[in-house]
């Protein structure tokens, strides 16, 4: 392509409304334009980048058995119904309805009607394993749209579905994908780690797994082992107790006057004790029911843990001030565990149980109890893991300290088991003609998104530094002056060879100051850049220049094509893992 007729409009401003780094770049770069907000336009540069995240990911896909296939968007409501997703899936869905008034929705996800495909196809334990995938656009009315490709709300997934006679299938096909994923990311060029995750409400047999871009801009946090391969979302990792020590009160507890102080930090402070020593009770609702949760003062409530231990809820949160002080006759900073309502369910995390002592809210205003004994002076429902994880508590697996990260997830894999086989009865009879489930999985990725994490992970402060199996083109020409014929005739015929050769390049055939050329070159990333100009020309030589390292060699005009179709190949080949 000559750039001077590529839709390839580029900013020098970064634009006001674009947070990461990611989406500034994308838009300076002319790859993407916002259509609305979480809807994206992709123009010419931007789309190759996309279809070639998609060629790896179709390669790997099929590598593993994969069949893609392509599933309609529009989806009628009687399947969601069928399983029961309709009303539970909530505002994220886009619903629509069609001239008979009949319901339908713009698919968030494919599990239903990649299962009623399947209910009406396959019969017999001889057609499975089956895996079916596709890479298609996904719909979901995100509550917060941004961060650019990111966190759309028309955005391109791949996703694949597993069906399997049983369980031990379900493992086999669960890490064929597991390993695809990891080649599909290797070969994008990006940095990523496999982390334990919530099963949350796509509910399910067990076990998860989610792809974690390591970048600060992540929208996850993980915690992950230095020492062995244990790596977990925060929502997820398992939480071990650690006691404080200290004595128990030697006489009952006692009611004290604590004026204005609300937040954790106040009441310590107050109090002249430590935070560890207070209780932090906070009023929930989970669709309309109340429970109070307790964790000790220095931690944080989880509350996916919360709604996976109490819920699903489709609605979990905090009560509301009005509320809290209509069951506790409080506000909320002075609640607490003693003399709740009999009908208050009272959750708590491992740790309260084993304060020796501790300083609770009231349900009074401007009043705590002090010398609470949590194991006898209050009534606790259930004792559970309810908190954060924070960094440097023991590794589950080894003991080690673990180290937090933010992540970008581009991937999950998913062993759902047969929830959906069974509600939409997707079944297959068995070598003893018995009739069973099929067992299955299903396993994103977020290509759109992987488009972004590639670009928060590869740049500098002049722009885009692509990995060259996903670049959009490899290798960009530029005679500095177009006006001069030796240079430009020398540009066009390496050009031309290039092409011959098979390397994707294209030429700054435009009649702009070189310094223009190179900003422009810079920003969208080509990974290599030939620049000529009559300097080095005089020596029958130009200059080759590494976008990510910055260096730059003289090559003789005659090797150049194959010297650059050699570094291309090779950068092809080793990710390849041929
Ligand atoms: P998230 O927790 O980020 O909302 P999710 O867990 O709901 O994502 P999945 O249903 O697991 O997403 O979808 C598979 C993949 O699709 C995700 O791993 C992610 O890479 C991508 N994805 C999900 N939502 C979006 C979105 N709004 N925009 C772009 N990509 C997305
Ligand atoms: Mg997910």
């Amino acid at each position: 392509m000559r750039v001077s007729q590529i839709l390839n409009p580029t900013l020098r401003e970064v634009p006001a409304e674009a947070e990461v780094v990611s989406h500034q770049l994308m838009l300076r770069a002319g790859l993407i334009r916002k259509a609305a907000a979480g809807i994206y336009t992709y123009l010419p540069l931007g789309l190759r980048v996309l279809r070639k995240i998609e060629q790896i990911v179709r390669e790997e896909m099929d590598a593993k058995g994969g069949q893609e296939v392509l599933l309609p968007i529009v989806q009628p409501a009687e399947l969601w119904r069928e399983t029961g997703r309709w009303d539970v899936y909530g505002p994220e869905m886009f619903r629509l309805n069609d001239r008979h008034d009949r319901e339908f929705c713009l698919g968030p996800t494919h599990e239903e009607i990649v299962t009623d495909l399947v209910r009406g196809e396959v019969r017999s334990y001889k057609q499975l394993p089956l895996m079916l995938y596709q890479i298609q656009n996904k719909y979901r009315d995100e509550r917060r749209p941004r961060f650019g490709l990111m966190r759309g709300r028309e955005f391109i997934m791949k996703d694949l579905y597993s069906f399997d006679r049983d369980e031990a299938g379900l493992d086999v096909s669960y890490k064929k994908m597991y390993d695809a994923y990891t080649r599909v990311f290797t070969r994008c060029g990006l940095t990523f780690r496999p982390v334990e995750a919530d099963a949350g409400a796509i509910g399910g047999t067990g076990g998860t797994h989610e792809f974690m871009v390591l970048a600060e801009s992540g929208e996850a946090a993980v915690v992950y082992c230095p020492d062995c391969d244990y790596a977990a979302n925060v929502e997820k990792a398992e939480c071990k107790p650690a006691p404080v020590a200290g004595e128990a009160p030697q006489g009952a507890y006692r009611l004290v006057d604590t004026p204005k102080a609300k937040t954790i930090e106040q009441v310590a402070e107050f109090l002249g004790v430590p935070k560890n020593e207070l209780v932090k009770s906070l009023l929930y609702q989970g669709d309309g029911k109340l429970f109070l949760v307790l964790v000790r003062g220095d931690r944080e409530i989880n509350e996916v843990k919360v709604n996976n231990a109490l819920g699903p809820f489709i609605n979990l949160q905090l009560a509301s001030p009005e509320v809290v002080e209509q069951k506790l006759g409080c506000e909320p900073g002075f609640v607490g565990p003693l003399g709740v309502p009999e009908d208050l369910l009272v959750v708590a995390d491992l740790e309260v149980p084993l304060m020796p002592k501790a300083v609770c809210g009231a349900n009074e205003e401007d009043k705590h109890y002090v010398d609470v004994i949590p194991e006898k002076d209050f009534r606790i429902d259930q004792v559970l893991d309810l908190r954060m994880v924070e960094p440097g508590e023991p590794c589950p697996k080894c003991g080690a300290a673990l180290k937090d990260a933010r992540g970008i997830e581009v991937g999950q894999v998913f062993k759902l088991g047969t929830k959906y086989s069974k509600a939409l009865n997707a079944v297959y009879v068995d070598e003893n003609g018995v009739e069973k489930p099929c067992v299955m999985g299903c396993y994103g990725i977020g290509v759109s998104r992987t488009m972004a994490a590639a670009i928060e992970q590869n740049y500098d402060k002049d722009g885009i530094i692509w990995p060259i199996p996903i670049a959009p083109y490899h290798v960009i020409v530029v005679p500095v002056n177009m006006k001069d014929e030796q240079v430009r005739e020398t540009g066009e015929k390496l050009y031309e060879e290039l092409l011959k050769l098979g390397v994707e390049a294209v030429i700054d055939d435009r009649d702009e100051r070189p310094g223009v050329k190179f900003k422009d070159a810079d920003l969208v990333g080509y990974p290599l850049r030939v620049t000529v100009g009559s300097k080095t020309l005089a020596n029958g030589e130009v200059e080759l220049r590494d976008r990510k390292t910055g260096e730059v060699q003289l090559v003789k005009v005659d090797e150049l094509p194959k010297h650059v179709q050699g570094i291309i190949q090779e950068a092809l080949k080793v990710n390849k893992g041929n």
